[in-house]
């Protein structure tokens, strides 16, 4: 077992409980130092008594989770403190004084995967759920967690290695030669390894607008009524609103969750010729914006709207509604009356983000290693359906076979290992 680590594991600040959390070989002993408990501690049970800190006591709970049979894998405690700042730094600097060390940021979590606990995808799922800000991350996060996308890898790594057992039985008897039964066989497992990779990269577009947030921006002629629209759809004041023309001279951002979904949106300068150098620049942030976005919004009075980059969906919304225009748009609405707020909502969701779904590539890393082992297999499938000798295609299988092992970890390099922990936070 490795040296004792000891961290908060709550968020430092006022609340009901914070967690003081302690892992590594001497954790029941450390315990046992400076919990009131006298009798002994049964794994898994929540114990009342008195933390001594040195300076100051608490009264609160302890428990004891015996390796391996803990979030760690190792020798695990928990002192439950009252959630106040000073009270859990206390009872961490007394771990300290008996003989723990400050863990590392990540560190329970390295060690969890490094004993076997969980795969490196699912404490990146973890992470996600942690950070998540909407629901729909926190859910991709915990089918991550969940090790779904792990699972995944696996049953398409098993398949790789069945193909890999023909090839090397081909590869040592090169006099017998690969009979055709046996390249077809081959082929149509690459063929299927290929066609679920394809299915599951097709997911991560909309992955990643889980992750990020779909962007939506909001753009129009001058007074079109753009800012009053994007505090209509936040619900509160976020734009300045004015009837004087040029008044948003930047980009301002809003988050808003529409189903469960994160949509960032960004109110824009109006879209006009301008002398003032200021507005101008604005103008340029404006484009920018609409270049990068995920759905525009544009509202319409009666001049053509603009040319925007194409395969973005452009929703046409007739602003003031109560002032009885008429605009030729998809969307009537108000943003004074609210009325045609929701549909927009609705009209967002759909054309931004699509169908609800059970999504669980979000994280680029794993894009990255999916879209490396694709391309592995295409080529492996293009030797093989060209009669090529095996041990031409070998290293192509063996490569996918690779990529899709970093995935669950198994063939992660030490540096993306320590990359990935490092950006979790300290105590988890
Ligand atoms: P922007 O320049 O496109 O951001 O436009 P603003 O949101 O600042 O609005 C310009 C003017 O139109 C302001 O005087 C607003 O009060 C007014 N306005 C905006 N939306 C509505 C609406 O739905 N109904 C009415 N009657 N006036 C609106």
């Amino acid at each position: 077992m490795k040296e004792l680590i000891s961290a908060i594991s709550t968020a430092l600040g006022r609340g009901g409980v914070a967690i003081i959390r302690v892992s590594g070989e001497g954790a029941l002993s450390l315990a046992k130092k400076m919990f009131s408990r006298k009798g002994e501690f049964v794994p898994n049970m929540m114990y009342p008594g008195e933390i001594d800190c040195g300076q100051f006591r608490d009264y609160g709970m302890c428990v004891y989770f015996r390796a391996p049979k803990s979030f760690t894998g190792e020798d695990v405690v928990e002192f439950h403190c009252h959630g106040g700042q000073e009270i859990a730094r206390g009872v961490f600097l007394k771990t300290l004084a008996l003989g723990a060390r400050a863990a590392e940021r990540g560190e329970f979590t390295k060690r969890a995967f490094l004993n076997g606990k969980l795969s490196l995808s699912a404490a990146e799922g973890m992470a996600d759920m942690i950070n998540a800000e909407s629901r729909a991350e926190v859910r991709a996060g915990y089918s991550l967690y969940t090790e779904r996308l792990t699972q995944e890898g696996k049953r398409l790594q098993a398949l790789l290695t069945t193909c890999l057992a023909s090839i090397d039985a081909d590869v040592d008897y090169p006099e017998e030669d690969l009979n055709a039964d046996s390249r077809a066989e081959i082929s149509e497992k690459l063929h299927e390894v290929e066609g679920k990779l394809t299915a599951l990269l097709g997911e991560y577009r909309t992955g990643k607008k889980i992750k990020s947030g779909v962007s939506v921006a909001i753009c129009g002629r001058p007074n079109a009524g753009k800012s009053s629209l994007l505090n209509a759809l936040l619900g509160y004041e976020k734009a300045i609103v004015s009837g004087i023309a040029g008044t948003t001279r930047d980009v301002i951002e809003g988050n808003l969750e529409i189903k469960g979904v994160l949509f960032r949106l960004t109110d824009t300068a109006g879209l006009r010729e301008s002398a003032d150098e200021v507005e101008r620049e604005g103008i340029r942030r404006a484009k920018r914006v609409i270049d990068t976005a995920d759905v525009i919004v544009y509202l319409k009075e009666e001049e053509t709207p603009p040319a925007f980059p194409e395969g973005v969906p452009v929703i046409t919304v007739g602003a003031k509604c109560d002032l009885e225009r008429k605009v030729d748009c998809d969307i009537l609405l108000s943003s004074v009356t609210g009325e045609g707020i929701e549909e927009l909502k609705t009209l967002l969701f759909e054309r931004g983000y699509g169908q609800e779904s059970d999504v669980f590539l979000l994280e680029e890393r794993h894009f990255l290693a999916l879209t490396e082992a694709k391309a592995a297999v295409c080529a492996a499938l293009e030797a093989v359906e060209s009669g090529l000798p095996a041990e031409l295609y070998a290293e192509d299988v063996k490569r996918a076979w690779e990529h899709l092992g970093t995935i669950s970890g198994e063939t992660a390099s030490e540096s993306v290992i320590t990359e990935i922990f490092e950006k979790f936070c300290v105590g988890k």
